[in-house]
């Protein structure tokens, strides 16, 4: 995956809410191309395995047993300067923080369910990309 690819992953407090359509309009019409796309659900091993950077922070049990809760939607998305631009489209971690408007703003609930992954730098962007999906799977 080049510089501008990003991985998103709508969480399962927002398919549970029922935000999948809007979420997925808000991020084409920010200019987004969905590269791959797929609904899943992840295990504890491998909610855990995503997030392993966190394993010793004192969120991480809960964040593993949310994240593999209920299905997620797991999309690739392309535009120049990816992880950047859809950080800011997806706003701050605690959606009591995030910018009116933003991902997190408008379909977030709390710190731990806040309805939206978004990479945070172009090798994670990549790593977290081959984690869902296969090559063949990339258009
Ligand atoms: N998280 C949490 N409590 C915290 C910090 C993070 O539950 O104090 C969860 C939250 O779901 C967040 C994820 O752990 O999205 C990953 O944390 P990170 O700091 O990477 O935030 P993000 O990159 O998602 O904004
Ligand atoms: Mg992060």
């Amino acid at each position: 995956m080049s510089g501008n690819r990003t991985l998103t992953m709508i969480k399962p407090d927002g398919v549970r809410d029922g935000h999948i359509g809007a979420i997925l309009n808000d991020i084409n019409a920010a200019g987004f191309r969905i590269v791959a796309m797929k609904m899943t659900q992840l295990t504890k091993a491998k909610a855990g395995e995503f997030y392993a950077v966190h394993a010793e922070r004192p969120f991480y049990g809960e964040l593993v047993d949310f994240m593999s809760s209920g299905p997620i939607v797991a999309a690739i998305l392309e535009k120049d300067n990816a992880v950047a631009d859809f950080r800011t489209l997806i706003g701050a971690t605690n959606p009591a923080n995030a910018e009116p408007g933003t991902l997190r703003a408008k379909y977030a609930k709390s710190m731990g369910e806040n309805a939206v992954h978004g990479s945070d730098s172009d090798e994670n962007a990549a790593i977290e990309g081959a984690f869902h999906f296969a090559g063949v799977e990339m258009f």
